[in-house]
């Protein structure tokens, strides 16, 4: 077996746009991402209800329900 062709797993740094930082294992000591599952729509379910919102609005509109 030689070394070095898998890429070493080690844990990571993730630092996340909204400031929330958490460990991951990655082949690199830092990474950096946009979304993260403190902020993620998926996992807070804020903007999900938003969204949901929106789309009974246009759906009144549509069908002139009010
Ligand atoms: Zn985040």
């Amino acid at each position: 077996m030689k070394k070095g062709i898998h890429p070493e797993y080690k844990e990571a740094t993730v630092t996340c746009a909204c400031g929330n930082t958490f460990k991951t294992g990655s082949t690199k000591d830092e990474l950096r991402v946009e979304i993260c599952s403190e902020c993620h729509p998926f996992f807070t379910g804020r903007q999900k209800f938003v969204e949901r919102g929106g789309r009974v609005e246009k759906f009144k509109k549509k069908y002139n329900i009010d």
